[in-house]
């Protein structure tokens, strides 16, 4: 556990913050507030190239005008950063970082910077909490709080990236939340890393559990915000069936499997792009060779790739992670079948790996920092 460094925080409403915005936006702030438009690039490279958290630290800036901004409350114009602060943080032995990070407004969220060969993926959240309330996932125990906001978002692989000084490669939105129930901070997320910090949209994977009528929404909406839809759509299958997938994910009641994989039709029309799936293995109850074959049957014609996920084990729940010949004969199953699959290797299992594990596991400790429950 390292000290958390000093952030901005404020405790009120505050307007909307510069992290987030693109260079011409900067420099028509610079302009607002007197200044010359040119300061906003500059403004730009301290906060996405060299990650300042606070405006006063910016030393290109007139002594003047920072001493100016110091003085009057961040709330009055939008006159702040909108960096997170961090609550905590837990290093793995295999260097996976998982951060615990404070917003303006008490709430926490999780973010995790998981290194491999050459990469540096960052799994990001979409929303504190999450209102899915999917019987394995340890974020859905606790409802959801409220969707974040795009800095929210950007914050997080910034964060990343200074506790681990390497700049990300990756970016998954496959922390807590559901990524559909918060279309437009997503996209503009995904607008702003790739504009801002540079990141190529194909190294982005958006993953969701469903929402009924939202893929096609998705599709529409990427085009119109970023011209095209490059990053990957990873949808949370779990089954082959729709009786054992309501079990497993309750919301999945209002959105029968075939409507869902109608949407994903519709999204590959839309975007051109290949949808991948997600499938959590679970020990005992959808991991065996008749499951395999009814998800190859289900997923026929279908230009796919499957990507196993062996169960994390979260406290709350009675699951078994899957054995690893399981695993195998699963994997190997889906391939004489001719689908393309992937085991998800399991990282960092000793900092909570399951998402929203090391938030509950911090809530009794980290009060009054954390929000109270109803
Ligand atoms: N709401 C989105 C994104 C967040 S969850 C979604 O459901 O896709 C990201 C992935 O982690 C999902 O595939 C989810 O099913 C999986 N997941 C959640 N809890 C898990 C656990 N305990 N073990 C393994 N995978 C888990």
């Amino acid at each position: 556990m390292a000290a958390a460094p000093a952030a901005e925080a404020c405790s009120s409403n505050p307007g909307r913050p510069l992290l987030g915005q693109g260079v011409q936006a900067l420099e028509r702030w610079a302009v607002s507030h007197g200044q010359a438009a040119f300061r906003g690039r500059q403004l730009h490279d301290w906060i996405y190239a060299k990650g300042v958290r606070r405006l006063a630290d910016i030393s290109v800036l007139p002594k003047a005008f920072r001493q100016e901004l110091e003085a009057q409350p961040p709330e009055a114009a939008g006159d702040w950063i909108g960096r997170s602060r961090e609550l905590h943080r837990s290093i793995a032995r295999d260097g996976t970082t998982k951060l615990l990070l404070g917003t303006h407004d008490g709430l926490s969220l999780e973010t995790v910077g998981i290194p491999a060969e050459g990469r540096l993926t960052v799994c990001v959240s979409s929303q504190v909490g999450c209102p899915m309330a999917c019987r394995f996932c340890a974020t859905g125990k606790g409802g959801l709080q409220r969707s974040l906001a795009t800095h929210e978002i950007v914050d997080q692989v910034l964060a990343v990236r200074e506790v681990m000084d390497q700049r990300p490669s990756h970016v998954v939105f496959m922390g807590m939340g559901e990524p559909l129930l918060n279309i437009e901070a997503v996209l503009e997320a995904i607008d702003c890393l790739c504009t801002d910090l540079g990141m190529a949209q194909r190294q982005i994977t958006v993953s969701t559990v469903g929402v009924p009528h939202t893929l096609p929404t998705l599709a529409e909406r990427a085009l119109a915000r970023l011209g095209r839809a490059q990053f990957t759509l990873a949808v949370s299958l779990h089954a082959p069936d729709q009786r054992l997938r309501q079990e497993l994910i309750p919301t999945a009641h209002a959105y029968p499997i075939e409507a869902l994989l109608e949407d994903c039709r519709r999204y590959v029309a839309i975007t051109g792009r290949r949808v991948s799936f997600e499938y959590i293995l679970l020990g005992g109850l959808n991991d065996q060779p008749v499951h395999a074959r009814a998800l190859a049957r289900q997923l026929r014609g279908f230009q796919s790739h499957v990507n196993l996920i062996p169960y994390n084990p979260i406290v709350e729940e009675e699951f078994q992670r899957p054995t690893p010949q399981a695993v195998e004969a699963f994997r190997r199953s889906l391939q004489e079948q001719h689908v393309a699959v992937s085991v998800r290797a399991s990282r960092g299992l000793d900092a909570d790996a399951a998402c929203g594990q090391l938030r509950r596991r911090l809530e009794a400790t980290l009060e009054p920092a954390l929000p109270s429950r109803s």
